[in-house]
């Protein structure tokens, strides 16, 4: 697997000659990632931390248990390298994405219009900041992904897991189908079940090996949105032509790779070609 960052500040530049430094080769080949904004820097820690998270991912892409997991692992580690989706900690997050966080949260401290703030004007006051601290571990819109990168509790197994769901998102641009109104965050609960339990079932092709049959994998993706108390409630019957049959109709389909309820492996064929605002 080799992955080399489009414009990781790490890398070796073109043009310089690295060849004498003993070990470099080995570096270069690690998988990486690309910060979403570089002119603030992630900590030491927080790049280490997401350094060991893809590294995870990397090691299923070699080592998984069945051809699907390892290609979802392989891909995933591709869009990242590539800085097909960008990553970056919360902190960090200004603009549009803040202000969409903004309404995402229960209160919308300064972001309680419909309408979006022209570009570049919306910063965020301390009542947003203190509520994203209380409300938000990771935030993710369009290919940008945004974690909490400073929390302790935060291990490299579960970030590359996290990963694996949020770059699924960024596959289907979940935001443009999650809500009724875009730009009023007005959640249809419906559509936004669909692009959470996709997620999960991507979640668990690449944690469960030969065990992520569709059966295996609705199972553990409708135990997520409970467990995690997404409260959604979906209208079976706008999805799926029987509805008796269940979510899991929606698992098959997605470990088809028909395309149907979009796509599981971010594959750069299906990757979006942009990720601007949604119409
Ligand atoms: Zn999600």
């Amino acid at each position: 697997m080799i992955v080399v960052a489009a414009c990781d500040d790490r890398g070796p530049t073109i043009g310089d000659d690295d060849s004498a430094t003993p070990g470099k080769d080995d570096r270069a080949d690690l998988p990486t990632f690309v910060e979403i904004d570089a002119t603030r820097p992630l900590s030491t820690s927080a790049r280490a931390l997401v350094d060991a998270a893809i590294g995870e991912i990397a090691r299923v892409a070699e080592a998984g248990r069945t051809h699907r997991q390892k290609r979802l692992a392989a891909e995933t580690v591709a869009r990242l390298g590539a800085g097909d989706a960008r990553i970056d900690t919360l902190d960090d997050a200004r603009d549009l994405d803040l202000w969409h966080m903004c309404r995402d949260t229960s209160t919308r401290p300064g972001c309680d219009e419909d309408e979006p703030p022209p570009d570049g004007a919306f910063t965020g006051d301390a009542a947003l900041w203190e509520t994203l601290a209380a409300e938000l571990d990771g935030y993710t819109w369009g290919n940008r992904l945004y974690f909490d990168l400073d929390d302790e509790a935060l291990d490299p197994e579960a970030l590359a897991a996290t990963l694996v769901h949020e770059l699924n998102h960024a596959l289907n641009r979940s935001e443009c189908w999650y809500y009724r109104n875009y730009w009023a965050h007005e959640v249809d609960e419906t559509l936004a079940w669909l692009e959470e339990y996709r997620a999960f079932v991507a979640e668990c092709v690449f944690s469960r090996g030969t065990a992520a049959t569709a059966k295996r994998c609705d199972e553990v993706a409708t135990h997520d949105l409970e467990a995690r108390e997404y409260g959604l409630t979906p209208d079976l019957a706008a999805l799926v032509d029987d509805p008796a049959l269940g979510s899991v109709a929606i698992a098959e389909a997605l470990l088809a790779e028909d395309g149907v309820y979009g796509w599981l492996v971010p594959a750069a064929e299906v990757w979006p070609d942009d990720f601007a605002e949604c119409e």
